[in-house]
């Protein structure tokens, strides 16, 4: 069945397309997929909507850029698992969205097919890698949309929108048709305009795959997805949260900068940049009343391991990327150079035309940490601080080898240290953006699902939080999230109209 324009739909989302461009390919007439639902397959909050994918994960006909120039004319041949099963609950495509090359940003900049606005303020950016697909739900154009979050890329662009942001646990969703960065660390992710959506959509994604060995259901134990399914703990507040102090991480990297004496330097840097704006902290300090106004209980907690997060995500992403990276050789598929004398010349022209700064900065610091005789050094140390870092979480939570300890129901982070940033002077430099991705990494490293959603609008721009929970408890985060929703509606940008209830 084909999708229904609301009147006056169309004219909506192209006067706010021109004005955020979160597109690459836009299509809202893209014929029936195949395998669309038949109606009695149809899934209520998800049938007959409208949505947009990631343009690094694969729609059959669509383009699958990746935001790369090697990719820019590419077309997939098959659908992603995420994408068929919403298809097949009656939801329909309408485009592919911009994101940062391969997914390696947090602003969407790095893309090489152009530059995304953010609706709130359109001389900002809206946060990434998935910065696209945060724009197009945040505008309205559609109510939900699919990303990836392998550092905290569906999490930080939500945040910066103002809209919902699920990372699921790892492997909860399939990753079949998605195009790999840093496979250990990626997950599929939801971005909806609200909770009540996202749970929908997660719920019609999740599962396991045959396609993705790595994917797995929910154990029994698991608490529902959905309050009313089961006999699991209730939706009503009540469970008790734990809060990660900023301060207390900024005082952490502090303390090791110190440690690492005159090698201190990166760590110094990344502890000015993990502190909070000023409107940030007000944000999440409002969201620690509301919750304790909720019913929730709030306590302190800190993780000590967490200040070595970034680099080891950093050592462990790059490795994986330029392992991943190595199939665009432009042989089979990908932009071609003009000439070329031989095969190796061809993917040496093809890659060094192909692939922006960012990308091969990462291929070259992936090769460096994986050299033969310094595994032990960076790429094997990075791994004991992941442990670490998860089994710091799970211990806090009750979870994995904690299993017998009573727990916190979820843990409260930021999601970044500031709003959507701007361009130009107002911008943050590039290594200010990967340390702040210590509130979202950690998550990707202890393989445990976090949801990001609008806590307050300071200053013009929405502010988000993220909580954090035990392995496939997403349904305990969604049930949070929509307590805070349901006594304070989330926010949007001037000019938006709701089409999609
Ligand atoms: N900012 C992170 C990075 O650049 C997030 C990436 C992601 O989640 N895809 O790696």
């Amino acid at each position: 069945m084909p999708i229904d324009f609301p009147g006056g739909f169309l004219p909506y989302a192209e006067e706010w397309e021109k004005r955020i461009s979160a597109f690459i390919e836009w299509r809202p007439d893209a014929p029936e997929p195949a395998d669309a639902a038949p109606d009695g397959a149809r899934v209520p909050g998800i049938a007959g909507l409208p949505f947009a994918v990631k343009d690094n994960i694969a729609v059959k006909d669509f383009s699958l850029s990746c935001g790369s120039k090697l990719l820019e004319k590419f077309r997939s041949p098959y659908s992603a698992t995420v994408v068929r099963r919403l298809e097949a609950a009656g939801a329909r495509v309408i485009g592919k969205t911009n994101l940062d090359e391969f997914g390696m940003g947090s602003s969407t900049d790095n893309s090489a097919l152009g530059r995304t606005n953010n609706p709130w303020d359109t001389g900002r950016v809206p946060g990434g890698s998935s910065g696209g697909s945060a724009a197009a739900v945040a505008a309205g154009i559609v109510p939900f949309a699919l990303g990836t979050d392998t550092g905290g890329s569906v999490r930080q662009p939500a945040a910066f929108c103002g809209v919902v942001g699920l990372k699921p646990t790892y492997g909860a969703v399939s990753r079949y048709g998605l195009v790999a960065y840093a496979s250990s660390l990626e997950s599929a992710g939801v971005l909806a305009d609200t909770v009540e959506r996202c749970r929908a959509v997660f719920s019609v994604i999740r599962g396991p795959d045959p396609l993705d060995e790595t994917s797995h259901g929910a154990p029994a134990a698991a608490p529902p997805l959905y309050p009313d399914a089961g006999t699991g703990r209730p939706a009503a507040p009540g469970g008790r949260i734990g809060v990660l102090s900023p301060e207390a991480v900024a005082r952490a990297l502090a303390a090791a900068a110190k440690d690492a004496g005159g090698e201190g330097g990166a760590l110094e840097a990344a502890a000015q940049a993990s502190v909070l704006e000023e409107e940030t902290r007000r944000g999440f300090e409002l969201a620690k009343t509301r919750l304790s106004g909720l019913g929730y209980t709030l306590v302190e907690v800190e993780i000590p391991s967490l200040k070595y997060g970034v680099p080891a995500y950093y050592t462990i992403a790059t490795a994986e990327a330029s392992a991943n990276l190595a199939r665009f050789d432009s042989i089979r598929y990908g932009a071609r150079p003009g000439y070329a004398e031989n095969p190796d010349e061809l993917v040496d022209k093809a890659r060094e035309a192909g692939f922006g700064a960012e990308v091969k900065l990462r291929i070259l610091l992936g090769t460096f940490v994986l050299r033969s005789g310094f595994q032990d050094r960076y790429y094997l140390r990075a791994q004991r601080i992941r442990q670490g870092i998860r089994r710091g979480f799970e211990a806090l939570l009750g979870d994995g080898e904690y299993r017998e300890k009573a727990g916190l129901d979820a843990i409260l982070m930021p999601v970044f240290p500031s709003r959507a940033f701007g361009r130009g002077p107002s911008s943050l430099s590039a290594f200010a953006q990967k340390a702040a991705d210590l509130y979202t990494c950690c998550a990707n490293l202890a393989g445990l699902p976090s949801l990001s959603f609008p806590a307050s609008v300071e200053g013009g721009l929405p502010v988000g939080v993220q909580i954090l929970g035990r392995a496939c408890a997403e349904g305990t985060l969604l049930d949070i999230a929509e307590a805070y929703e349901k006594k304070y509606p989330f926010p949007h940008p001037g000019g938006y109209r709701a089409f999609w209830s």
